[in-house]
């Protein structure tokens, strides 16, 4: 099975092919090492950084943005979007504070200031 990839690492976003002949994967395409580690992921286990949304509950209108501390199982994007959903923060928020925790491996932290 042939499966066309367009490497997401750097700007240059190489057009790349991971041919999978049972456990072994044959990329081609890529200009770097780093290209072919992406490949390989994306054909065994692909990941997403994910960015989002949280209500904030003690101010009127507003919600705090957030993101994946690290990447997250790409298909557990949906699960993870609504826990997102469901989830508050109250104020003061500052960046990097953590929304919630342990979801697949990484948190949900803070990217925004609400003071
Ligand atoms: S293969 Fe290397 S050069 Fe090409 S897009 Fe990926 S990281 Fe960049």
């Amino acid at each position: 099975m042939k499966k066309q990839i367009t490497c997401i690492v750097c700007p240059r976003g190489c057009t790349m092919t991971a041919e999978i002949c049972g456990s072994e994967i044959k990329v081609t395409g890529n200009s770097c090492p780093r290209g072919e580690k992406h490949a390989i992921g994306e054909c065994t286990h692909p990941v997403r950084s994910l960015t989002s949304s949280v209500r904030v509950t003690n101010r009127q209108d507003t919600m705090v943005s957030v993101k994946s501390a690290a990447p997250v199982p790409k298909e557990k994007m949906q699960e993870i979007m609504g826990m997102i959903r469901k989830a508050q923060v109250s104020a003061p928020v500052s960046v990097g504070d953590v929304i919630l925790s342990g979801v697949y491996g990484t948190d949900i932290v803070a990217t925004k200031e609400i003071a």
